[in-house]
């Protein structure tokens, strides 16, 4: 057992002195704990205590941290080209990027539309869902979003999602929003007719889903075959199809996508986190031709009048090319299966203990709920954050919830003991 907070009080100290951390109310919290390394599924403190990244750092860092691959790959292009405005100009590593990931994308993705994290990426799939029907001339300004949704923390991102912990102060202004449940096996034919009455209702532009897994929900899971049946209905509507693949992109669900369990494909595709392998932050929106057509105009004013500074870096493209050439490796893939096996194993195993529920798996990400009596749900989260912590795992529970996101380079032992930590926290609470 580590006693991690005293051990790092200096750098901890001087944390709080002048920084503030996000989803963090600082009043309550402990304090943050100083990293000073990464490498390949181990995350180390000050005090050389190690910890294996079980949730590859927000789902990020799928190649292992400080992959040499992709690390060189980057410290090679830094010589080259830094940083150059993407209005005008061009450059090989955002060409390239381009070629590897329409090859890996979903049928039907034709464009690439770069931007700076998860949050913008979505923001562009509704401002591309909006702009739609605004360019060809329909009246459609509504958009339509899953219940317990997570999009992001900007303004269109906060507005479709409808997690209101993060986002009650600022509801007052958002974009209009219609919700549909999620299918869960037993409410589908409720959902089917709550959509046809929304579409009915509202003019409904775009329709924006993460595909099967809903990560900041608590990894909820739903099935392809329903989630198929509202996006068929939605595209016999022309409701353009968004799918928020910021989580569940590059290999978590053990395909390239998770809509590529889904037969109906989507039109826009928002993509981040593992795009970049957790080197450096980007975000990629994608689209079909048809939704290009509509903007591809010669009036100026039809075009998607968005842009950031650091759109498509060229460090940013290099990561990201590196990480798609490691993805569609045999090694990679064959890691995301072996993973895939184990988690799939371990879930038969959870599911003969009485503690616990709902115990699922997909790809890399497992999940299950903890069955606990609620009156300890609110500081249960930070008990069993501890719990693994000093057992040398990070894993970040959500409410009762425990899930795991490994690297893909995870060993089997590390995995094991992954595993291992969470069957002493059955034990112990
Ligand atoms: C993390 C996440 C986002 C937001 O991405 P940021 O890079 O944190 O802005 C959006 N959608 C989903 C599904 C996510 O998991």
């Amino acid at each position: 057992m580590r006693d991690i907070r005293t051990a790092t009080e200096s750098l901890s100290k001087r944390d709080k002195k002048y920084l503030w951390h996000p989803l963090t109310q600082h009043k309550i919290s402990p304090d943050m704990l100083p990293i000073v390394s990464a490498k390949g599924s181990i995350l180390t403190d000050e005090h050389g205590n190690e910890y294996i990244d079980a949730i590859s750092s927000w789902y990020t860092a799928v190649y292992g941290h400080c992959n040499s691959f992709i690390t060189s790959r980057v410290a090679k292009q830094m010589q080259n080209l830094d940083q150059v405005v993407f209005s005008g100009f061009t450059h090989k590593p955002a060409i390239e990027l381009s070629e590897a990931l329409i090859k890996i994308l979903p049928q039907g993705q034709q464009k690439l539309f770069f931007n700076d994290n998860g949050s913008t990426a979505t923001e562009i799939g509704i401002k591309m869902a909006l702009q739609y029907h605004y360019n060809i001339g329909n009246d459609r300004k509504v958009m339509l979003a899953f219940e317990e949704g997570f999009h992001g923390d900007t303004f269109g991102a906060m507005s479709v999602s409808g997690l209101s912990v993060y986002n009650g102060a600022f509801e007052d202004h958002f974009i209009r929003v219609e919700r549909i449940p999620v299918p869960n096996g037993e409410n589908n034919e409720e959902v089917i007719s709550t959509l046809k009455a929304l579409i009915s209702k509202h003019n409904i532009a775009g329709f924006i889903y993460e595909p099967l897994i809903q990560g900041a929900a608590a990894m909820k899971f739903h099935d392809p075959e329903a989630l198929n049946e509202i996006l068929k209905i939605c595209r016999k509507n022309d409701i353009i199809l968004v799918a928020d693949e910021v989580m569940t992109g590059f290999g978590k669900t053990g395909k390239y996508f998770a809509s590529d369990y889904v037969d109906e494909k989507p039109d826009v595709i928002c993509m981040s986190k593992a795009l970049t392998a957790g080197l450096l932050p980007m975000g990629l929106t994608s689209c079909s031709q048809k939704v290009y057509d509509a903007f591809y105009s010669d009036e100026i004013a039809k075009g998607l009048f968005h842009g950031h500074t650091y759109t498509a870096n060229p460090l940013a493209c290099s990561a990201a090319l590196a990480a798609v050439e490691l993805l569609v490796s045999e090694e990679i893939q064959n890691s995301i299966s072996r993973i895939s096996k184990s988690n799939n194993e371990f879930v038969k195993k959870l599911k003969s203990s009485p503690k616990l529920k709902n115990a699922r798996s997909k790809g890399v990400i497992m999940a299950f709920e903890l069955d606990v009596q609620t009156d300890r749900y609110g500081s249960l989260r930070n008990e069993l954050f501890k719990f693994f912590m000093e057992k040398g795992v990070f894993l970040r529970p959500l409410g009762n919830t425990i899930y795991i996101v490994p690297p893909y380079t995870i060993s089997e032992d590390e995995l094991q003991k992954v595993y291992g930590v969470i069957e002493d926290a059955l034990t112990a609470f």
